[in-house]
């Protein structure tokens, strides 16, 4: 029996029952290490979903972001361009490379980058941009067919921020698949996790033995520690790999809760006039990792605050980065989309632990509340 006073989290992590025999394995082995059988396991796992031949288990999405900038010779002056509509660890690696974010506001159809801003990035850019960090927000699946057109056009190397899309496709292929690079994360909060966790998938492996070179201080083939060049610390615990095991296996029925739950708000909210919810754009399939939805009018504060009152966790959408005091000073194309976005949006919680009393009980405070 569920306490009616339980707090209620916006995306706890939820555990598919295996893991704990999993990391037993692991101690069996004495692999306790940032290597090992299970961190291979967890990496073939990746490659069996994304078909995508390489991968790399990494402490996190923004280490495995740092290492696609870093492989791929992003250095100072340099201009990359990225969603600002987006989570901080999305975009603090290119600071890390001491290059220059241009940053593109999203569009009302997929709430993510807007396709002919980007456009107009690339022509008002001070210099050619080198890459573009994409971001498929709240596990649904940016316009990819224009974006990878332009790249394309441009010679711009795309590497997909996948870090909340784990499982969405495009056109029945994966998020992540599409760039130069693609990003998974497996932090607490995220469908999947291992307690903290990344992934860097390429299909170009000398990309990837690049990276994996980075990732362990960039030792050089010696019997002693020989040094070129430097690296960092980013590989991932055999025993957190053990978690993301055991988690890969649940990942599609996680997608369906997601969705379900997503489905459940949608029938009970959907004829509220002044909420939006966020679009799934044709030919896609969205993981639906937090239910994101816009109010007209009311102020979603005011809603939070409610749910709050309840022991019910919900928060806002991400403040764009062009938006942040960080950033005050760097270039944007935008259209009011992502800060509009901010000001009138709200995530749900979204936990795949939750039934349908669950959502009934958020759904009837919300309304509640908008009265
Ligand atoms: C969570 C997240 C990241 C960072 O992932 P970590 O594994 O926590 O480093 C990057 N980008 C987006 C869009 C995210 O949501």
């Amino acid at each position: 029996m569920k306490m009616q006073n339980q707090r209620l989290f916006l995306s706890p992590p939820h555990m598919s029952g295996r893991e704990q025999s999993y990391i037993a394995d692991v101690f069996e082995s004495n692999y306790i290490a940032p290597l090992g059988p299970m961190v291979d396991r967890f990496e073939h796992s990746i490659r069996d979903l994304t078909r995508v031949p390489y991968a790399l288990a990494l402490s996190s999405a923004t280490a495995a972001l740092h290492l696609a900038l870093r492989v791929l010779g992003i250095g100072a002056g340099d201009i990359v361009l990225t969603s600002s509509f987006t989570f901080i660890g999305g975009v603090a690696p290119i600071l890390y490379q001491n290059a220059t974010p241009v940053f593109i506001d999203s569009d009302s159809g997929s709430w993510n980058l807007d396709p002919l801003l980007l456009e107009e990035a690339i022509e008002r850019s001070p210099k050619k941009p080198k890459a573009l960090i994409l971001a498929h927000l709240y596990g649904q699946c940016a316009d990819l067919e224009k974006i990878i057109a332009l790249c394309n056009l441009h010679g711009i190397a795309l590497i997909e921020d996948a870090a909340e899309s784990l499982g969405t496709t495009y056109n029945g292929q994966q998020t992540g698949t599409f760039g130069t690079f693609g990003v998974y994360s497996f932090n607490g909060n995220k469908i999947l996790t291992t307690s903290g966790g990344g992934m860097l998938i390429s299909s170009n492996k000398e990309l990837i033995e690049k990276a994996r070179f980075y990732s362990t201080q960039a030792r050089d083939d010696a019997p002693h520690y020989e040094h070129t060049d430097y690296g960092y610390n980013y590989r991932m615990s055999n025993i957190l790999a053990a978690i993301g095991v055991a988690q890969m296996e649940v990942l599609q029925e996680r997608i369906a809760t997601r969705r379900q739950i997503f489905e459940w708000y949608t029938q009970a909210l959907g004829d509220i006039g002044e909420i939006t919810f966020m679009p799934e754009l044709p030919h896609t399939k969205g993981n639906r990792w937090l239910t994101a939805l816009t109010f007209e009018h009311s102020n979603p504060n005011r809603i939070r605050l409610a749910l709050e009152d309840k022991n019910i966790e919900s928060r806002p959408l991400w403040k764009p980065m062009h938006l942040q005091p960080l950033f005050k000073d760097a270039m944007c194309c935008e259209n009011g989309t992502s800060q509009r976005l901010f000001e009138k949006g709200l995530c749900l919680p979204s936990g795949t632990q939750m039934n349908r009393d669950d959502v009934e009980r958020v759904c009837t405070l919300l309304k509640k509340a908008l009265q």
